[in-house]
């Protein structure tokens, strides 16, 4: 037995290698950050901001948005 060998995993988020230890809460992710973004909460927060910055400069151009206000 030899209990000095570390294991370690690949992130399954950024495949950094990642100590598989007690140490590590966030394992097999390296970071909160990469257990976030698998879980798809930090993902679903991106593409909402994303989508909503898109939609509007497409409804929305400056060009429509003048014409709009001058016509009333
Ligand atoms: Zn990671």
């Amino acid at each position: 037995m030899n209990k000095e060998t570390i294991q370690f995993v690949k992130c399954p988020t950024c495949q950094k290698d990642v100590e598989w230890s007690d140490k590590n809460i966030y394992r097999p992710f390296c970071s909160k950050r990469c257990q976030l973004i698998d879980l798809g909460e930090w993902a679903n927060e991106e593409h909402r901001i994303a989508d909503n910055e898109i939609s509007e400069q497409d409804l929305w151009s400056e060009d429509d948005l003048s014409n709009y206000v001058g016509k009333h």
